[in-house]
């Protein structure tokens, strides 16, 4: 019997935090050439409406800051108004920030957890009553390597991204009986500017990076949206609650 390939997005509505650069930038791009509509977000409106422009026809913008929690809920709205029910939300927006533990003020640290870990909750909130009722979506986080295990000087974020990985099981424990799968990605070090930045003037980062890493480079953003198309698509129907490493083998390597 003929089958068709299910690692495709066609009739699903994609909103992606932090979708006009890096890598929800490549997600966004991603799932379009999967037949998504896409709608993309973040505080800057230049930089959206370029990264739009760029991704073509089947994507669109809205300003939104994910730590403005009461404009969660507006913002799906307005969405579906204009394309129709949001059936793909992945959770991309985050920042970084580079401090030893104890120099990190508590004011520091909360910014962290606003955007990382809050700004994604408030977007469930927002979009999941949605999907259980039409029973079906896929939320997908970004997670990172400071998930998985000790990183130096990251002390905010790793708590945060951690912390998105007990949000995925237990959303997944909540949202899946009524069939909206709930996953994250860990990407490796993958080249955009938070990961430059990160890097600048630490060559013996890299250095380690690049030794504990099996494939030996850096990743590429579409590395991370291609795995994006996969975990939201029916060829990923039966996962839900999991964590993909997507780096490498750094998270494996020694
Ligand atoms: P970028 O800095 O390029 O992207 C971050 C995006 O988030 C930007 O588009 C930014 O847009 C948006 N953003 C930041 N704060 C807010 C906010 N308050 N409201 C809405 N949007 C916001 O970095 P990356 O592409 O590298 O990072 C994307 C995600 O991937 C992050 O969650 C990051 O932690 C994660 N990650 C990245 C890795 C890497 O190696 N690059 C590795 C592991 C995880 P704007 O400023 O216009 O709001």
């Amino acid at each position: 019997m003929a089958m068709t390939s299910p690692f495709r997005l066609d009739d699903e509505v994609a909103l992606v935090t932090g979708g006009g650069t890096g890598l929800g930038l490549a997600i966004a791009r991603c799932m379009a050439a999967s037949g998504a509509r896409v709608v993309i977000t973040g505080r800057r409106e230049d930089v959206l409406k370029r990264a739009a422009e760029d991704l073509g026809p089947a994507a669109d913008y809205v300003v939104h800051d994910v730590t403005q929690s009461g404009q969660a809920v507006p913002l799906v709205t307005a969405v579906e108004q204009r394309h129709g029910p949001v059936t793909v939300l992945v959770n991309n927006a985050g920042i970084n920030l580079k401090r030893p533990a104890v120099e990190t003020t508590e004011e520091e640290f909360l910014e962290i957890l606003r955007t990382n870990v809050l700004g994604a909750h408030s977007l469930v909130r927002a979009a999941a009553p949605g999907m259980t009722e039409r029973g079906r979506g896929s939320i997908l986080f970004i997670a990172s390597m400071a998930s998985l295990f000790g990183i130096p000087g990251v002390v905010a974020y790793s708590a945060a991204k951690s912390g998105l990985l007990g949000m995925v099981r237990t959303l997944a424990t909540e949202l899946s009986p009524v069939g909206v799968r709930v996953n994250a990605i860990a990407p490796g070090w993958i080249e955009t500017a938070m990961s430059r930045r990160a890097m600048e003037g630490d060559p013996e980062r890299e250095r380690k990076i690049l030794g504990r890493t099996p494939m030996a480079r850096f990743g590429t953003p579409e590395d991370i949206g291609w795995a994006a198309v996969y975990l939201s698509s029916d060829a990923a129907r039966f996962l839900t609650g999991v964590t993909l490493p997507v780096d490498g083998g750094a998270s494996i390597g020694f």
